[in-house]
This record gives C-alpha cells, sequence and structure tokens, in this order.
C-alpha cells in the first residue's frame, strides 16, 4: 500500500524524505503542496521530475482521490465522488454562492440512520471517517476553485480570494455518530484555514447526546435539525432515529444550544408527496394540518425553517410535490410569523441530493 504523506505529521513526512536519501528541504517543499490539496505529485513543478515519478510510485499526497467531477450547466455547482484509501466513496460538494464558496462535507461513508426518503442510507453505514478525510474534502474543493480561477467566472465577485469560506456538514452521514473526528475536522478548518464559526453549519437527524456535547463544545457554529415531521407518529415513520430521540427532546437541545450561542436555528423540512393509486400526488408531511403543528413547535424561539424540495431518489417511494403546493406550505408558516425560505435547488442536473452519485457509481456492488 502507498504511504499517504497527508496523514503524516512533520518529523514524520521528514523520516519519509530522508529515507528516500532526499534532502531535508524536500519535506517543506511538498508540505506547502500538501496544505495546498495538491491531488498528485504531477503538480509539485519546483520538484526535479524523476523525484515526480519516484513518489507517484510509492506514495499519494491526499487520503482521498477524485473517481468523478460534475459541473452542473451554470458552473456555480461541482460535485466530487471520492475514494478514500481502502476503497470506500464519499460525495463532496461544492457551491459557488454570492456569499462565498460553500463545501458540503460527509462526516461518514454510507449512513446508518435509515431515513425513507434519502439515498445515502441505501447501503447502510461502512465508517466513519477520519479528521483528515474530511480535511482533505476541503482542500480538494479548493484546489478545483483555485484552478478555476473563481474570479473569471463567479458573476457577483470574489468574497473571500476564491477560496473556500463556509463549511456545511451535510453530506453523506450523520456527523454526530462521529462528533470527536467532526469537532476535530473542524477545529482545525478554523484554524488552518481560518474559516469563521459563524461559516460552519453541523446538520445533524437529531441525535440529543451529540447536540449536548456540541454544546460543551462551546463554539458558536450554526446547528441544523433534520425534522421533516411536526409529530412524532408522522416523524418515526420517516426517520427511525425519531424512536430513540422524540422531538420535543430534540427541540430542547437544539433550542438550547442556539440560546446558549444567540445563534438563529436551522430547521430543515423536506417538502415530500405520495402516489396514490390513480397515480396522483397526495400531500405526505406538507399540508395546512402540518404547517400549522410545526409553528407550534417553533414559535417563540428564533428559527429559520429552510423548506427543501424533494430530490427524487428512485430507490424510494416519495414524490416532489408542486411549487404551489411549497409555496402554500411556506406561506402559512410566514402567517404565522415564522421565518421560512425555501432552498434553491443546486445542480439538480448533476444528483447533487445525498448520497444519489455514490449510489449509482456502486452499481452492481449492491
Ligand atoms: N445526517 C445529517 C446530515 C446529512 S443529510 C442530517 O440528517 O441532517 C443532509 C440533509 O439532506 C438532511 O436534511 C436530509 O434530510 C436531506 N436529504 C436527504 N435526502 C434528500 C433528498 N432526496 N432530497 C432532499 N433532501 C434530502
Amino acid at each position: 500500500m502507498k504511504t499517504v504523506l497527508f496523514n503524516l505529521n512533520d518529523i514524520e513526512l521528514e523520516k519519509f524524505v530522508t529515507d528516500m536519501g532526499l534532502p531535508r528541504f524536500r519535506a517543506k517543499q511538498i508540505r506547502e503542496w500538501l496544505n495546498r490539496g495538491a491531488p498528485d505529485f504531477n503538480v509539485m513543478k519546483n520538484l526535479p521530475e524523476d523525484l515526480r515519478n519516484k513518489l507517484n510510485s510509492c506514495a499519494e499526497t491526499l487520503p482521498l482521490k477524485i473517481v468523478k467531477k460534475l459541473k452542473s450547466a451554470d458552473n456555480q455547482t461541482t460535485k466530487f465522488l471520492l475514494e478514500l484509501n481502502d476503497g470506500e466513496q464519499i460525495e463532496c460538494v461544492l457551491m459557488r454562492t454570492t456569499y462565498g464558496n460553500s463545501v458540503c462535507v460527509s462526516s461518514q461513508a454510507g449512513c446508518a440512520m435509515g431515513c425513507k426518503f434519502c439515498a445515502s442510507t441505501l447501503l447502510g453505514l461502512k465508517r466513519n471517517l477520519t479528521v483528515n478525510e474530511m480535511f482533505a474534502q476541503i482542500l480538494t474543493a479548493q484546489w478545483e476553485l483555485r484552478a478555476d480561477k473563481i474570479k473569471d467566472i463567479h458573476p457577483n465577485g470574489d468574497p473571500n480570494n476564491g477560496d473556500v469560506s463556509h463549511i456545511v456538514v451535510m453530506g453523506t452521514g450523520e456527523p454526530l455518530q462521529n462528533t470527536e473526528n467532526v469537532i476535530g475536522f473542524l477545529e482545525r478548518a478554523n484554524k488552518e484555514l481560518n474559516i469563521s464559526w459563524r461559516r460552519i453549519t453541523v446538520s445533524t437527524c437529531g441525535i440529543v447526546p451529540g447536540i449536548n456535547e456540541l454544546n460543551k463544545w462551546g463554539r458558536p457554529i450554526n446547528l441544523a435539525i433534520s425534522l421533516h415531521a411536526p409529530t412524532d407518529e408522522l416523524r418515526s415513520q420517516i426517520m427511525p432515529i425519531n424512536n430513540k430521540y422524540k422531538l420535543n427532546e430534540v427541540l430542547d437541545a437544539a433550542f438550547a444550544f442556539s440560546d446558549t450561542h444567540n445563534r438563529q436555528l436551522m430547521i430543515e423540512y423536506i417538502l415530500l408527496g405520495k402516489k396514490d393509486e390513480s397515480g396522483s400526488v397526495v400531500l405526505y408531511n406538507a399540508n395546512e394540518d402540518y404547517a400549522n403543528k410545526l409553528t407550534k413547535l417553533l414559535q417563540g424561539h428564533n428559527v429559520m425553517v429552510n423548506l427543501i424540495p424533494w430530490n427524487t431518489v428512485d430507490e424510494r417511494d416519495f414524490a416532489s410535490i408542486s411549487g404551489n403546493a411549497v409555496h402554500r406550505f411556506q406561506d402559512i408558516l410566514i402567517k404565522n410569523g415564522i421565518h421560512t425560505r425555501i432552498r434553491r435547488e443546486r445542480g439538480a442536473d448533476i444528483g447533487s441530493a445525498c448520497g444519489q452519485l455514490r449510489l449509482k457509481n456502486a452499481g452492481g456492488k449492491k
């Protein structure tokens, strides 16, 4: 197996270099490239060619490599399918927005949560990702941004020198099943890449001890709760985790977090339909009654409800609802005084919904 140089500390990297019979300063040169997210050794133009070839044959730069890279038609969203050293695959999405460049990071290979509308969990959980594997997702996106010369293609200027400015831990996996590594990763992103806590969001399906742990950690990040239903009865039908942690417990822990850190709590709510026998779509969690019940849960708290149009997953038994139905649901919340917005669909043309690309690529491996 090839040595992954990104996983070595400075002393180990120096030993690796001197064991190859090279002078020490090569370690420093290589480290600079690794910190920039170099995908291979060929790009390290300040190393002699024969050394680059030698390194290519015995080492890797990052603990992951790009298997597929898809760009949306408008160039603003890039989705990466990445392969880890043990062959597991994960996804990572780079979104160029008017407020900065945001990366959606995966925290696990696969997912154990079993949510009924999601593609990520269809093949089960493989394993937790390491701090380095999460950090390398950001570096990969950053390398892409720099290579793209974002200034040339970003219509609204370049708020952060074309580097990654926002992190959302909303990719494949449940971050609060891997809390220690997620915290380690975010500490490092804050320290080494200067990404401020307020530009970091962690999304969870509602693991209460994990939310409490984030609270204790004490960093003023944004917390997002994937709620998706306003009653325990309905939520338990689509999110098995609700059998363990009930709605009220989840929301109490989440409100406590947002109160402590004086942050607005984000509530994610996918608007789901189902097909009846005649094939027409009926509302599942998106009727007026549910909008009013959702209001009751949230009223009086500092929240923003993100309404998410469902991205179709062929293997799943739901249907997306009409734009009109989405707006009707939103209007009720707004009338009730709840801050609400509809999440813009990004990269729908490249299968950007959780886990779709990985699932398709797994093909026969299922
Ligand atoms: N496990 C975490 C983070 C990953 S999921 C969590 O549950 O929050 C990120 C968000 O995408 C969640 O709100 C999830 O419910 C939502 N999601 C999953 N599948 C989706 C789909 N097909 N269409 C739209 N949103 C989806």
